[in-house]
């Protein structure tokens, strides 16, 4: 049985770092399916996903997250939300594209994605107080796309790992972490954390073996002392989507559209983008709505 999907924050005692960890297997998966995509595709996105999640407690406070990756890949856009209620959503442009595996034997996400193009994060927290940032993306692989934003608009350095493990049957594992490095911290912070991730393994590897939000921690920032900060919170992949919002939309189109509609087509389809759900409004639906708008 798969481990519930969480995040948990941490801290060392020291005071050189703060930590994000997440799983994300299950909501990936959830992804994979909806949206039916490719192998490539699900790294990707599950890379794009695990991100989202791990970057809202750190750049958004209560607000939301939302990524996208415009890169010159065959993949075309990736998209992510993500909430500080621990919901993430997400889909790429074009979900069938499948690319050989790269040199190191891992999914090419950075070709599909492509290394040239741009990095967008907007950080909304309610209320039109949006703000976006924009980076040049660095490989196109995420984790150091991801990290190139958090140089240019935190300027504290940081490490960040994303990662998707796939079987034939789907998403077997995935997850992450960032870790801040505080003002206190030095060289050998960073070395210490880079050596223990070659020692125990990747991210991925270390949750096929059954372990803990905790645990993985442990094993990563092994010779700091941390503790995390409150318990792990779940995520899921939710979808603020309904039939509701789609006949809200149909409403600002006005009568004359929703009438030849009605007409032509004998009733209205949408497609969310975020989560594949087809929403389908009816002839006299669509008579009612042209009647009542101006
Ligand atoms: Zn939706």
């Amino acid at each position: 049985m798969l481990m519930e999907d969480g995040i948990l924050k941490a801290i060392s005692n020291d005071g050189t770092i703060r930590a994000v960890i997440a799983t994300t297997t299950n909501l990936v998966e959830e992804a994979r399916q909806r949206h039916n995509l490719s192998f490539t595709a699900t790294a990707a996105l599950g890379r794009a996903m695990t991100a989202g999640a791990l970057l809202t407690p750190v750049v958004a406070r209560e607000g939301q997250v939302t990524l996208k990756f415009q890169g010159n890949g065959p993949l075309g856009k990736v998209m992510v939300d993500a909430s500080p209620k621990g919901t993430v959503r997400g889909f790429v442009e074009n979900p069938q594209v499948e690319l050989p595996l790269n040199s190191l034997g891992n999914f090419d996400v950075g070709g599909a994605i492509g290394s040239t193009g741009y990095l967008h994060v907007t950080i909304d927290h309610g209320f039109g107080r949006a703000h976006t940032s924009t980076v040049e993306l660095e490989s196109g692989e995420v984790g150091e796309d991801i990290n190139r934003y958090l140089v240019c608009s935190d300027q504290t350095g940081s490490i960040v790992v994303v990662g998707t493990h796939m079987n034939a049957r789907g998403v077997e594992a995935a997850g992450g972490l960032i870790v801040q490095l505080l003002p206190d911290h030095t060289e050998e912070t960073i070395c210490r954390i880079e050596n223990n991730i070659t020692t125990f393994g990747t991210f991925t590897f270390l949750m096929r073996r059954g372990m803990s939000l905790e645990q993985i921690l442990e094993r990563i920032l092994s010779g700091f002392e941390v503790v995390p900060i409150a318990g792990a919170k779940p995520l899921k992949f939710y979808c603020k989507c309904s039939n509701e919002r789609f006949v809200e939309a149909l409403r600002w189109m006005g009568s004359k559209e929703l009438l030849s509609m009605a007409e032509e087509d004998g009733q209205a389809e949408g497609r969310c983008h975020f989560c594949n759900a087809v929403y389908l409004v009816g002839k006299d639906r669509l008579l009612d709505l042209a009647r009542g708008s101006k």
